[in-house]
C-alpha cells in the first residue's frame, strides 16, 4: 500500500497565437499543454514540485519543447501562456492547510475547555 509519493495534474491545453510547427510548418496549429507534479500523502496533495510544459501540433501530432521552436512569434506566445496561465494550484497545498488547521485546533483547545478543579 502506497501512502505517499508523487502524482500529477494536467494543465489544460491552450491554443498558441500564430507561429508555425517546427516539423510540418503548419500555420497556427500549435497548442500548449503539460502537467504539474505534486507530493502527496494518502492521495492528499501536500506540496507542488515542478511543472512540465510542452507544445503539441494539432496537424502532425508532434510534441515539441520550447527550444525546438524556430518562430519567434511562437516562442513569445508560449512564454506568455507558460508564465500567466500555468500558475501553482491552491489545492496542491491541501495537506499543509489541513495540518496547519489541526495544529491550531490542538493549541487553542485547552483555552476553551473548562477545568473542574
Ligand atoms: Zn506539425
Amino acid at each position: 500500500m502506497i501512502i505517499f509519493g508523487t502524482s500529477s495534474s494536467a494543465i489544460p491545453p491552450e491554443k498558441l497565437n500564430g507561429g508555425y510547427c517546427p516539423y510540418c510548418k503548419a500555420e497556427n496549429k500549435m497548442w500548449i499543454q503539460g502537467y504539474r507534479k505534486y507530493f502527496h500523502i494518502f492521495w492528499i496533495p501536500f506540496l507542488p514540485l515542478w511543472k512540465k510544459v510542452y507544445s503539441v501540433c494539432s496537424h502532425c501530432k508532434g510534441v515539441f519543447e520550447k527550444q525546438e521552436f524556430q518562430c519567434q512569434k511562437l516562442i513569445i506566445s508560449f512564454e506568455n501562456i507558460e508564465h500567466n496561465k500555468t500558475k501553482v494550484l491552491w489545492y496542491h497545498f491541501t495537506g499543509i492547510i489541513i495540518v496547519t488547521v489541526l495544529l491550531i485546533l490542538i493549541f487553542i483547545t485547552p483555552f476553551f475547555t473548562k477545568s473542574n478543579i
